[in-house]
């Protein structure tokens, strides 16, 4: 029952002294070459490898990353248990960027950041943290926790998910016209979602169209999820009055993209949470633990919602 680390050997490293310590019995190898397939158990990997179907005797394919949307899901066969990653350090890292991007555009920093560029000494009226709502679209692991951490500045909170959520003290909305509730009272906007076919191509003009005038986005999701050129038009308008954008379409973003150079954007190459190996390998480990007891690891991924 051979556990099969098909990812950066760093990290495989860490990942096999903590198989060692809390999993010995469970074989660990980081080569493709030289496993038999027939052992391999598990499996944690970035991409679907092509020759999966040599892994006969698979059970758990683990994501390497929180999301999924980079496997063909379609190529896995269906008894094959499909798990993205939920660990600690990947929660903690998603905090901090959602902080950090939110306060920013809070705190005009695109607009200052333009302004020292051209030498230009001028203050923009500061709006209280009372007066800013946020909402964030998606209510899974990062976007509650994100909305965990805004908490104590006072902004008013609001989420969005499929299902209705209960969280103390944010405003929790779903369903098509609890989004538009959303959008209608949201000043900085964050996106959470996972990549699925729903949300390919989400924030469109007609949804930013919807948010107050002024008001601004974060967007930590995926990058086939905007269309840039909408945002681009959103900000050059003047409807939009500033953007934190973490992941493109493509990626890396090619170097002539009016998003480098924008002075309302700030882009940063999508570094806003990454899996962190000694949390994510107690994770895994944890999990493995779980499947052998008969039961449904953490993170396992619904095959017909896609996330
Ligand atoms: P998650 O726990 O699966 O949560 C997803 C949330 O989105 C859930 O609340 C879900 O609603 C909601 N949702 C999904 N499809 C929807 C739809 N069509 N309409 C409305 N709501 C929908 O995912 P997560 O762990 O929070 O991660 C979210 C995403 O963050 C990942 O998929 C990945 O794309 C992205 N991410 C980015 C980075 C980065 O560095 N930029 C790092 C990690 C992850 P329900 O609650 O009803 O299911």
């Amino acid at each position: 029952m051979t556990f099969l680390f098909n990812s950066d050997p760093k990290r495989g490293a860490i990942f096999e002294e903590f198989f060692a310590r809390e999993l010995p019995d469970v074989p660990f190898s980081m080569d493709p070459a030289t496993v038999d397939p027939q052992s391999v158990r598990y499996m944690i990997t970035w991409t679907v490898p092509e020759d999966l179907p040599r892994y006969r005797n698979l059970e758990v394919l683990f994501s390497i990353g929180a999301g999924v949307d980079q496997f063909r899901i379609d190529a896995v066969p269906g008894h094959v248990k499909v798990v993205r990653m939920v660990e600690d350090g990947i929660v903690r890292m998603m905090q901090e960027y959602v902080a950090l991007a939110v306060l920013s555009l809070h705190r005009d920093l695109p607009a200052y950041l333009d302004q020292q560029r051209r030498r230009s000494w001028q203050a923009i009226a500061p709006v209280q943290a009372s007066e800013r709502r946020v909402g964030v679209l998606g209510l899974g692991m990062l976007g509650a926790a994100a909305l965990e951490r805004l908490r104590p500045f006072g902004f008013p909170l609001s989420g969005w998910s499929r299902s209705p959520r209960e969280i103390d003290g944010i405003r929790c909305l779903s369903g098509r016209d609890g989004l538009d509730t959303l959008l209608d009272s949201t000043d900085i906007l964050v996106c959470l979602l996972p990549l699925t076919d729903e949300t390919r191509g989400f924030l469109s003009t007609e949804l930013l169209a919807k948010l107050p005038a002024g008001a601004a986005l974060v967007h930590v999701g995926r990058g086939p999820q905007l269309d840039q050129q909408a945002l681009l038009d959103a900000l050059d308008s003047g409807h939009l009055a500033g953007a934190v954008i973490d992941v493109t379409d493509p990626e890396p973003l090619p170097s002539d993209h009016s998003f480098w150079s924008h002075p309302k954007i700030v882009l940063t190459p999508h570094i806003a949470s990454v899996t962190q190996p000694e949390t994510a390998a107690v994770a895994v480990i944890e999990n493995i633990k779980l499947c052998r007891a008969g039961l449904d690891p953490i993170g396992l991924i619904d095959r017909r919602g896609g996330y």
